[in-house]
């Protein structure tokens, strides 16, 4: 075993706090990458204090990993050492069901593996994330990093950019297509970059003001403050889609009033309570509410290479490993910009 360190949640209601773990000995295929940087994702909140339910702890979260290969099991040939790795969201998956054949494993059928507080595939051994000075995993599920690309900046795009990414994809958002992003937050402002990118006309739609600027500045066409029901009034009907981020609980009917005819809203964030949604908002003008779960691993390498190609990173802010508690603090009042990334020799 490989004896590691990190930040922990003990159970709902403790701050993270250091944490002395194991990892499995290298086995045929898999990679030893030294973390460099991790994003922290507002899932780690959700997780770390179990607002979701089924937190496993001790609780290690971390799923925007980047970092240098430090060794390499006897079979591996996609790295070498000292190559630049990355892992998100998910570490493995059966590989055979229908959804892991088409490249789409965080859909799989049978069982896939979240990076942290799941299960491996032996339905016994317990997954600990990023926030920790290394990581081992399958090459199968580890992402090959542009080199040309701000390391601090990789990060957040492991679960950030591709949960956004691979929605836009999916519904093929481009050009002449108004999209509204809902929530300037980590997802948010990644959905803006790549919206913008893709060419199609984007509002950014925040509860905070003071993020007017930065909208722009990402490449949002418009702004709307959703707390001034005027604003609210005044784009009813407007958009073919919405892209939602917010991780608590909102009113989405005032959201849903806001697609045209035959609009779809993408649901990506996942407050804790349910929202509660009127039907007749939907049936009035043929509207669709759909959801999107991160990305597969064929998908997450397109978005990095995509990515390299465009010279696109997020928006990051450094901190030390200690400061996480107060990252979660400022992240749950809506005031990051636009993603922490711990760095992590400060462990
Ligand atoms: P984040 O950085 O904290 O951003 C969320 C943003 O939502 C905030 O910056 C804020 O933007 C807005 N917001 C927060 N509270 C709000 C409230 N009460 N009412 C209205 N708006 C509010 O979070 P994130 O990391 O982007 O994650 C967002 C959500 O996506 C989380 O629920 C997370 O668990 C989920 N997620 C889902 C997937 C997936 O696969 N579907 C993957 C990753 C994360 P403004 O200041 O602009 O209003
Ligand atoms: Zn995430
Ligand atoms: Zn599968």
């Amino acid at each position: 075993m490989i004896p590691v360190k990190g930040y922990a949640a003990q159970n709902p209601k403790a701050p993270l706090a250091p944490f002395k773990f194991e990892r499995r000995e290298l086995k045929p295929h898999d990679v030893l990458i030294d973390i460099i940087y991790c994003g922290v994702c507002h899932s780690d909140i959700h997780m770390a204090r179990d607002e979701w339910g089924g937190a496993i702890y001790p609780l290690v979260p971390g799923h925007e990993i980047v970092g240098k290969v430090n060794r390499i099991g006897s079979s591996v040939k996609k790295f070498k050492v000292g190559d630049l790795a990355a892992v998100g969201v998910l570490v493995d998956s059966c590989r055979e069901c229908s959804s892991c054949k088409q490249g789409l494993e965080q859909y799989c059928e049978v069982h896939w593996v979240p990076t942290y507080s799941g299960y491996e595939m032996d339905n016994k051994t317990i997954t600990y994330g990023g926030y920790s000075n290394q990581i081992v995993t399958d090459e199968n599920y580890v992402l090959q990093v542009p080199n040309n690309l701000d390391r601090k900046g990789i990060a957040p795009l492991l679960c950030a950019g591709i949960t956004t990414y691979s929605p836009l994809r999916h519904w093929r958002v481009g050009k002449g297509h108004k999209i509204g992003v809902v929530g300037l937050g980590g997802l948010g402002h990644m959905a803006v970059k790549f919206a913008a990118s893709f060419d199609a006309e984007v509002t950014v739609l925040s509860t905070s003001n003071s993020k007017q600027a930065d909208a722009k500045r990402l490449g949002a066409a418009h702004f709307i403050n959703t707390t001034d029901e005027a604003q609210l009034k005044k784009a009813k009907g407007q958009f073919d889609f919405l892209l939602n981020t917010i991780a608590a609980h909102h009113d989405i009917n005032s959201l849903v009033a806001l697609l045209k005819l035959n609009g779809t809203m993408i649901m990506v964030g996942i407050p804790p309570e349910d929202p509660s949604l009127s039907v007749s908002g939907l049936i009035g003008k043929r509207r669709t509410i759909a959801g999107s779960m991160i990305g597969g691993i064929r998908e997450t390498q397109e978005m990095l290479n995509y990515c390299a190609e465009k010279n696109i990173v997020s928006d990051v802010e450094v901190i030390a490993m200690k400061d996480i508690n107060m990252a979660y603090e400022r992240m749950i009042k809506g005031d990051v910009r636009y993603r922490f990334v711990i760095d992590m020799a400060t462990l």
